[in-house]
């Protein structure tokens, strides 16, 4: 089954939602980063939020980057994804083992670490992009993202994340939920929204059910709504050799002859897919050449 999005308004307009399935996208993660259970749950948290974030976008060249860093163990961890919701992310510490939290959960906010910043950056194509940042609420990621849009965006939102990690390390379900009021939206939708979303069993039991459109059942249960879009949604990084050769060419002269002097050549890993670009020492010469400082 693909990992989908789906999204939709009720009738009367004044209620917009997103719902989606990631298993597939935070599995892949998993295997990429070599992720234990709480670093999993961490960046497949981020991953789903970051998908949905993704088809709020309006321009096709839109991006947007969420980060998060609480000064937990787990260190830094940012996602990227654009207006078709696939996603890529990149957490600083995968190897995190901590004990279950209060709730027999597995410790995300423990993991993320509480003293820092929820940020999202989004690049809409102007000279510069738009920052939003918000102190971290508890490092459990969706009510940090509920109090970024909240505070940065002004509009009330629900957010539910959520990633269940089997046995034997293997993600068995995840996805989420986002809901949101716009201005002038009924009272009496607004309350019985609300108590939908309190009512709601958790994500990752209603995914493997009854998917994205299981979660909307529950959240908009007692409101006519309409789903205006489905969309199927991966894992994607978009490294290719030029950007990597940017990157380089960024380091400056004196380092890239330094490399070119005691290595002869250069081996760069993407952070966000793993994939090895090799630079052989004539590449490194004319890379050299195209530094300007
Ligand atoms: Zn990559």
């Amino acid at each position: 089954m693909k990992d989908i999005i789906l999204r939709g308004t009720s009738n009367d307009g004044g209620i917009r939602f997103w719902a989606c399935t990631t298993i597939n996208i935070v599995e892949e993660a998993r295997l990429i980063h070599n992720t234990y259970p709480v670093t999993t749950a961490a960046l497949g948290r981020m991953l789903t939020a970051g998908s949905m974030m993704g088809t709020m976008l309006k321009s096709e060249n839109d991006k947007i980057t969420l980060q998060i860093n609480g000064k937990g163990p787990a260190g830094n961890i940012i996602v990227v994804s654009d207006k078709t919701g696939d996603v890529r992310g990149y957490i600083g510490n995968p190897y995190v083992d901590l004990p279950l939290n209060e709730v027999g959960k597995l410790d995300v906010g423990g993991a993320i670490g509480k003293n820092g910043l929820f940020t999202v950056i989004k690049d809409l194509g102007l000279k510069e992009p738009y920052v939003g940042q918000v102190p971290i609420v508890n490092g459990e990621i969706a009510e940090d993202a509920a109090s970024y849009f909240a505070t940065s965006e002004q509009v009330p939102t629900a957010v539910a994340l959520g990633v269940r990690v089997a046995r034997d390390g293997k993600v068995d379900s995840a996805g989420g939920f986002i809901v949101q009021v716009m201005p002038g939206a009924a009272e009496d939708i607004i309350e019985l929204i609300e108590q939908n979303v309190k009512n709601i069993k958790s994500v990752t039991e209603v995914i493997p059910l009854n998917g994205a459109q299981g979660i909307i059942g529950e959240i908009m249960k007692g409101v006519e709504y309409r789903i205006h879009e489905t969309q199927e949604v991966s894992y994607r990084c978009n490294c290719n050799r030029d950007r990597l050769e940017k990157a380089l060419i960024s380091i400056g002269k004196k380092d890239i002859s330094e490399i070119i002097a005691e290595q002869g050549e250069a081996e760069l890993i993407c952070h966000f897919c793993n994939k090895k670009y090799l630079f052989n020492k004539e590449e490194l010469q004319d890379i050299l050449k195209k530094a300007t400082q």
